[in-house]
């Protein structure tokens, strides 16, 4: 026999978390407001997590018109995370897991910008000289992880990039 209770329509349910849906600008999902064990799925980014307290780094991104004044999904903060302040190997390689020893080329993620008509850019700098330049804008959907690379010693990496990429670490060490 079947419990009328467990057949009868239900209106007054309270809503759960995968209701109230909204867009992250980062991966341009349709993401719940909270996760399923509750924990909200919406996290303001901050200036600090998109790109690198670098004057270099800081007037590139000034000039793509970028801001951070957002909320991103939790997947993508921590995607944002991971990236800002890595090393990556040239285009076209693959960086050695196991290679303590930085190699010539190597250059450095200064800033993962959200919100960017429509995408998410990657944006690579490289030693040029004193400074660092911009070297390659890359979305982050075309970016290969494999070339994210972690040397415990510079090696070859040029001192420029070597030096931002330990105050990035610094930072990031005490939470800022
Ligand atoms: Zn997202």
């Amino acid at each position: 026999m079947t419990d009328p209770a467990k057949t009868r329509r239900t209106t007054n349910v309270v809503a759960g978390p995968d209701v109230g849906r909204w867009r992250c600008p980062c991966c341009q999902e349709d993401a719940p407001r909270l996760l399923p064990n509750g924990m909200p799925n919406r996290h303001p980014l901050r200036p600090a997590d998109a790109w690198l307290h670098h004057p270099d780094v800081e007037a590139a991104v000034h000039e793509t018109g970028a801001h951070a004044d957002f909320d991103i999904c939790l997947g993508c903060r921590d995607t944002v995370h991971q990236l800002l302040g890595t090393l990556v190997v040239p285009r076209g390689e693959q960086a050695e897991l196991l290679n303590a020893r930085g190699l010539a080329g190597t250059a450095l993620i200064g800033a993962v910008l959200p919100g960017m008509e429509g995408q998410t850019l990657i944006l690579v700098f490289a030693a040029n000289g004193e400074r660092l330049r911009l070297s390659e804008t890359i979305p982050l959907g075309d970016f290969d992880p494999g070339r994210m690379t972690y040397p415990d010693e510079r090696g070859d990496i040029d001192p420029v990039t070597w030096a931002a990429y330990q105050d990035g670490l610094k930072r990031l060490r005490r939470g800022l």
